[in-house]
């Protein structure tokens, strides 16, 4: 079989990390020939060009083409499965009104394109940031495709969790299971220790309260931030390492709970149509939502603090026009 695959913002620092990966097999599996479609802004297409002349150079197997074009019509065609990489960043002196509007006239029309020509069983990944409010506006944009196609990345969020309480722990990161992150892909997600368990105890008994909201937590939301201090630039290769994980898991299930941002239903009291990380099962190339999970006072205050600032992203691009 080929799948079609595409990306956007393929001469990034993500795609760049990304892309050697999908082509070598590690998104879709072994059996699984990849048809590259790469979507760029006009004045990126060169280094696109550069990035496909390597792919080419490392003789993949499963790699059966590379597309390369500035238009999103033909980028999304056919596709079954869509990284939406590329975003406007944030410039110094920017507004969030600004970088929202910016952003819904990227994602605007990509939702549009891929309403338009997208394969039926596409599937969706946001990761260009405002990523859950990107997904949003594409969404409302793809009328024709089931809402629940549409999916924004809080997969790096969940891996640093993850990766954090190991080292604070002392154990292995496969001891720990079912660490979700709950709300939006920014410094005011929440890590849910209350339902993770290492080696099949509760996690938040094994941390001291304390610790948990006032270094643990800061740490988690302000990690990106910290890498960009340290190296210089943003994080890239475990942005796209957190993509992979999560369409992979999407597309051939995976065991336990995960954490995926995904358009609500209104669980857990988070408003109908808001994408909102949420705790996810994946199974035979679909999620659910897992409900019932427990959900103190503690947990719905944080919960309440990210959801809050959805529904103002939410509320600021359809100010704007954009939904
Ligand atoms: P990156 O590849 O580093 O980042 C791309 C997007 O991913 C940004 O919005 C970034 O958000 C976001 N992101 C989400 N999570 C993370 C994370 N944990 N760490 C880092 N980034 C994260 O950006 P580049 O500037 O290197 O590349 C962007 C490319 O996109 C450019 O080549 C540009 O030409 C292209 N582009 C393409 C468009 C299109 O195809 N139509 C439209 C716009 C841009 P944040 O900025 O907050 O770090």
């Amino acid at each position: 079989m080929t799948k079609t695959v595409t990306v956007t913002g393929a001469a990034g620092a993500i795609g760049y990390a990304i892309l050697f990966r999908i082509a070598s097999g590690q998104l879709l599996g072994p059996d699984e020939k990849i048809k590259l479609k790469l979507l760029e802004i006009e004045p990126a297409l060169k280094a696109a060009e550069g990035t496909a002349m390597e792919l080419h150079d490392c003789a993949f197997p499963l790699l059966d083409s590379i597309d390369i074009t500035a238009d999103a019509n033909e980028a999304f065609d056919g596709s079954n499965v869509a990284m939406l990489i590329g975003a406007r960043p944030r410039q110094k002196g920017m507004e969030r009104a600004d970088l929202l509007e910016a952003n819904g006239a990227i994602f605007g029309p990509q939702g549009q394109a891929i309403n338009a020509g997208a394969a039926d069983d596409v599937r969706v990944l946001v990761v260009g940031n405002p990523a859950n409010t990107n997904a949003l506006i594409a969404m409302n944009n793809a009328p024709d495709v089931p809402r629940e196609r549409f999916t924004a990345m809080t997969r790096l969020d969940e891996n640093r969790a993850v990766s954090m309480l190991a080292q604070k722990l002392g154990v292995g990161v496969e001891d720990i299971q079912d660490l979700v992150v709950w709300g939006n892909h920014s410094p005011s997600m929440f890590p849910d220790l209350f339902n993770a368990k290492v080696r099949g105890e509760r996690a938040v008994n094994q941390v001291d309260m304390d610790w948990y909201e006032n270094e643990y937590m800061p740490a988690v939301g302000k990690r990106g931030a910290a890498i960009i201090e340290a190296r210089g630039a943003s994080s890239a290769a475990s942005a796209a390492n957190a993509a992979i994980d999560h369409m992979r898991d999407w597309a051939l299930g995976a065991d336990g709970l995960r954490s995926m941002a995904v358009p609500s239903s209104g669980q857990y009291g988070v408003e109908e149509g808001l994408v909102s990380s949420f705790p996810v099962r994946t199974q035979g190339g679909s999620y659910e939502v897992v409900e019932g999970l427990e959900v103190g006072d503690f947990a719905q205050s944080k919960l309440d603090i990210t959801v809050n600032e959805l529904k103002e992203e939410r509320d600021a691009v359809k100010g704007l026009g954009l939904l």
